[in-house]
Order: structure tokens, then sequence, then C-alpha cells
């Protein structure tokens, strides 16, 4: 179920509806270093792991670049689509890292690559990242906060997205709603 939501246009056409949004209120703010009036600054990406018929205008990073010159430094916007500079969407990280941690199914790489395409080294380099040194992020801190305390670090995302989808109407929504929790806090 949730491999196929990823192959899914419309679950990243509200991810980025969303990133829109969090950009054009972003965008009422002034610069955080001169106090300059903020302009868009959005970069093109090449996301891999989703639809491959995805349409272009969805394959963008939402940024914001101050106007003043002399400043024109660049202002972070939260991204539901991605996560840092990775390649792959952060919905499909999220889920792959789910399924891994899933208890008491959860998938070797193996199984991961042959279902996602997805090196093994990627596999690899995204398990002890995400299971070591995202534990203590800001990031996963601030979602966590919104958790009971029975969600254990070491099986983040899995315990994450299962909060997500219960408390959910459809799975898809849940998904956009763990995506947002991550990159928000709400
Ligand atoms: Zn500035």
């Amino acid at each position: 179920m949730l491999p196929e939501l990823l192959q899914k246009t419309s679950l990243f056409r509200l991810l980025f509806v969303i990133d829109s949004d969090l950009a054009a209120r972003k965008r009422e703010e002034r610069c955080p270093h001169c106090g300059g009036p903020l302009h868009k600054a959005n970069y093109r990406r090449k996301p891999r792991g989703g639809p491959v018929d995805i349409p272009e205008q969805y394959c963008i990073r939402q940024s914001l670049c101050c106007g003043n010159e002399g400043c024109r430094r660049r202002c972070s916007v939260e991204s539901c689509l991605f996560i840092g500079r990775r390649v792959y969407w952060r919905s499909v990280v999220l889920v792959v890292m789910a399924l891994r941690q899933r208890r008491p199914d959860s998938l070797s790489a193996g199984e991961l690559v042959r279902m996602f395409g997805i090196s093994r080294k990627t596999l690899v380099r995204w398990f002890d990242y995400f299971e070591k040194v995202y534990a203590g992020s800001m990031e996963w801190q601030r979602a966590r906060g919104r958790l009971s305390s029975c969600v254990a670090d070491e099986r983040l995302f899995g315990s994450l997205l299962e909060h997500c989808l219960n408390h959910a109407a459809d799975a898809l929504s849940g998904l956009v709603a763990c995506c947002r929790l991550l990159a928000v806090g709400t």
C-alpha cells in the first residue's frame, strides 16, 4: 500500500501546495540578516523515487533570497517535498525507512533494493544516518514532541508514520500529514 502511494502524482501535488504556502508565508517576513524584502529564488531539482512522469512544476525547491543589494542572502523555507539536499523525495525516504523499521515484519536492505530500485549503498547510508544521527536533529526532536512517549527513537519513522496513518482519514492524507509534521512540526 505505502509503496504504491509514492507513485501517485496527487501526493506530490499536495506536498507542493503546502510548500508553496509555507514559502508565501515566509515571504511576508523580512530578511533575518538586514531586514530587507524577501524575493522568490526557487530552484529546480531532479528528485528520485516518485512517478516517472511527474510534472516538472512540482520538482521545485522553494527558496527565498534577500532583495537588498549587498546582502542577497538566501533564507531557507521548510519543505515537505524535500529533506535537506538528498536526491530522493522526503516521502520516499520516509516510507523506505518506515518499512525498514516496521515491527514485526521489517524489510531487509535486499528487499528494499528490489522494491524501490535504490542502491544498497544509499540504503545503508540512510539506515546509518536516520537510525543514529537523525534522532538528535532539531527536526526530529520537534516532531517527537507531538508524539506519545512510547515512540522509540530507534524506529522513529516507523512509529511516526504509524501514528499519522492511524489518525488520518486515508493513507494518502496520513503520509502528507507525516511529511508536514517532520517539515514544520505541526
Ligand atoms: Zn538581507
